[in-house]
C-alpha cells in the first residue's frame, strides 16, 4: 500500500529508568539506560516503523548520548536533514523513577541542553515543506519551555498555511496550567490540528465537563479530520470527519513500562491514517495494539513496533 510522509520536532533526550520503585530519584539505585527518548522522538521512530517516510527537526549534543539517538533514527530511516549536533551543550536527558501508585518522578535536563536548540525559522519550514509532508506532529511535552513552544506554534502555523495537516497530542503538564501563555499555545495548537489526540487527563483539562461525544463533534465541525481519546487501560475512542465513532477496549497485557504508549499510539494512528490504506476502524485497531505492545517493554521506545509486529499481535488475539 501507499505510505505517508510524516514530520515532527521537539526535544530529543536519553532516558534512564530506575530499577526500584518509590525511590523518587532521591536514593542511590540502579538505573537502566541510556534509552533514546523524548515524546516527539518516540513518535517519529514509531511512524518510521509502521512504514512512513519521516523527518525530524531537533538537536543533540556532540556526545555519546547524542549518538544513541542519532543511531536509533538512522536505524529506522528518519531523515537527518533537520537533525543538528549542537556544540557546547550536552544531549538532553531525563531520569525517571516509578512509584507504586503509578505516578512518575522525573529529573529533566532539557531547557539548558541541546534539546532546546531546535532548528527553526524559514529554512526549517522550507525543508519540511519540500519533504512533502502529509502530517506534522507536536507533542505537548515540547511546550513547557517558552522558546520551544513559540517555535512549535510558528512552524505549525506556517506548515498549516502550506497545506500540511497538523497532529497534536496535548500531553498537558499539570504544573504549567497556571501559566496563561502555556495554555494559550496548547489551545492554539488544538484549534490548528487536523488530528487531535488527547489522553483522558488532557481532555479533562481542555474540555472540562464534556464527554467525548460532546467535544469530538465540535472539533470535527471546526475542521478536525480525526479526534481520538486515548484511555490507557480502557482503550480508545475515535471520531472521523464523517462523524463515524469507533470505540475499542484495551488489550489485556502486563504493564512493564507505560512511558511512550501515548506517543506510539499517536504515531501509528497518524501514519496509517495519512497512508490511506485502511478505514478509521482498522487504523484505530492497529494504534490500540501498538499502545499495548509499547507498555510491555522497558524503555520509552523499546516497545515500538512494525506494522507486521502489530498484525501478528492482533492475529494472536481473539
Ligand atoms: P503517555 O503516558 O505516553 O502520555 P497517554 O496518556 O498519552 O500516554 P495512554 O492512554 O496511556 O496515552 O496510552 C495510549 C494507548 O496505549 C491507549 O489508548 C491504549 O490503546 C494503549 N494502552 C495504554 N495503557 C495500556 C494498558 N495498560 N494496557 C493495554 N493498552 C494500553
Ligand atoms: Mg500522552
Amino acid at each position: 500500500g501507499k505510505s505517508g510522509r510524516i514530520g515532527s520536532m521537539g526535544e530529543l533526550l536519553v532516558e534512564f529508568v530506575c530499577a526500584e520503585k518509590d525511590g523518587r530519584n532521591l536514593r542511590a539505585s540502579t538505573y537502566a539506560g541510556p534509552f533514546a527518548s523524548g515524546a516527539p522522538g518516540i513518535f517519529i521512530d514509531q511512524a518510521a516503523r509502521v512504514g512512513a517516510s519521516t523527518i525530524f527537526s531537533g538537536a543533540v549534543g556532540d556526545d555519546a548520548f547524542g549518538r544513541v539517538i542519532l543511531d536509533r533514527f538512522a536505524a529506522v530511516g528518519v531523515s537527518d536533514a533537520l537533525l543538528k549536533v549542537a556544540h557546547g551543550v550536552p544531549t538532553g536527558s531525563a531520569f525517571v523513577s516509578y512509584n507504586s501508585d503509578g505516578s512518575r518522578d522525573f529529573v529533566f535536563n532539557i531547557a539548558r541542553s541541546a534539546s532546546a536548540r531546535l532548528p527553526v525559522g524559514h529554512a526549517a519550514v522550507e525543508a519540511l515543506v519540500s519533504f512533502g509532508l502529509d502530517a506534522f506532529h507536536i507533542s505537548g511535552s515540547t511546550l513547557g519551555d517558552r522558546k520551544m513552544a513559540t517555535a512549535a506554534l510558528e512552524i505549525c502555523r506556517a506548515l498549516r498555511s502550506r497545506g500540511v495537516a497538523i497532529s497534536f497530542d496535548p500531553n498537558v503538564r499539570k504544573e504549567l496550567l497556571a501559566d496563561p501563555s502555556y495554555m494559550d499555545i496548547v489551545r492554539a495548537l488544538t484549534d490548528l490540528a487536523a488530528f487531535v489526540l488527547p489522553s483522558e487527563e488532557d481532555a479533562a483539562v481542555l474540555f472540562p465537563g464534556e464527554a467525548f461525544e460532546d467535544f469530538a463533534p465540535r472539533l470535527v465541525a471546526a475542521g478536525a479530520r480525526c479526534v481520538v481519546l486515548k484511555r490507557g487501560e480502557r482503550g480508545c475512542i475515535g471520531m472521523d470527519a464523517g462523524g463515524e465513532v469507533q470505540s475499542l477496549g484495551a488489550h489485556a497485557v502486563e504493564v512493564v513500562d507505560p512511558t511512550g504508549a501515548g506517543d506510539c499510539f499517536c504515531a501509528t494512528f497518524v501514519a496509517l491514517s495519512v497512508a490511506g490504506n485502511f478505514p478509521m476502524r482498522e487504523v484505530l485497531r492497529r494504534a490500540n495494539a501498538a499502545g499495548a505492545l509499547a507498555v510491555g517493554r522497558l524503555g520509552p521506545m523499546e516497545g515500538n513496533s512494525s506494522l507486521s509486529d502489530i498484525e501478528a499481535f492482533l492475529a494472536s488475539r481473539p
